[in-house]
Order: C-alpha cells, then structure tokens, then sequence
C-alpha cells in the first residue's frame, strides 16, 4: 500500500514523532492530538482496519496490546490511566485506513465518547 500514510510513517518514508519501535510496530504521536497523551500504535504490515483481523493474528493483536501499556508507562500516565480505542468503519469514525490503535491520556477523559 504505497499510498497509504502510516505505510509510509512504518518505512519512515514519511516523519513522525516516533516513541516506540520495534520490528513489527511503530507507534507515534498524534498530529492532532486530543489529550496531553495521544499515540497511535500500528503495525508496519498494513491491514485495512481490525476487522480484517483473524485468528491468525491473535498473538500480534495481543503485542499491539502489550506495546501500548509498555507505551503507557514510558508516558509516564499508567499510573493516572488511560484509554486505548480502536475505530473501526465509517460508524467508528476511522478516517486512516491502515488499523491504529489510539493511546490517550494526561487528563480525564469523558465517557461515553460522542
Ligand atoms: P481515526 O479517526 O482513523 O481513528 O484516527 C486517525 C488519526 O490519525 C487522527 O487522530 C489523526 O489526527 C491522525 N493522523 C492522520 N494523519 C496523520 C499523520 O500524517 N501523522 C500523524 N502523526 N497522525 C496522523
Ligand atoms: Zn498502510
């Protein structure tokens, strides 16, 4: 997926405030951020969104999950708490199609999301 932006951010062919790396994924900054925390997580083998996700894909689907509470603590807000979102499909509000998980935190968050 040339075309596709965090392709690009994962082949470092296009720049971002990079946190976290490693062969499999690379999370970064938010260019809009909507708290003081605000990462997206990816992983660099482009999937549409999480619903292409099978069972083969349980164990990185686990690390994208691991990488974010290890993310967490680097931030610094494991502590205060966070909140990791998925959006998936036009009804979720994804708007990047290349799946990325969102780690935000740094002040409490409202619930439920609009
Ligand atoms: P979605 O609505 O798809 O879950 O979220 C996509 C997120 O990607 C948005 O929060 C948006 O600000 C962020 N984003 C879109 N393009 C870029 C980019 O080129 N660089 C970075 N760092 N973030 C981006
Ligand atoms: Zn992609």
């Amino acid at each position: 997926m040339p075309e596709c932006v965090f392709c690009k951010i994962g082949s470092r062919e296009l720049q971002a405030m990079v946190v976290y790396e490693d062969p499999d994924f690379i999370a970064f900054r938010d260019i809009n951020p909507m708290a003081p925390v605000h990462v997206l997580i990816i992983p660099k083998l482009h999937y549409e969104s999480l619903a292409e996700f099978t069972a083969k894909d349980a164990t990185l689907l686990g690390r994208m999950l691991l990488a974010a509470t290890h993310i967490a603590r680097q931030e610094r807000i494991a502590e205060s708490g966070y909140r990791l979102v998925i959006n998936t499909g036009a009804h979720g509000g994804q708007a990047v199609s290349h799946v990325h998980m969102h780690l935000l935190g740094g002040r409490a968050l409202q619930w439920p999301p609009g």
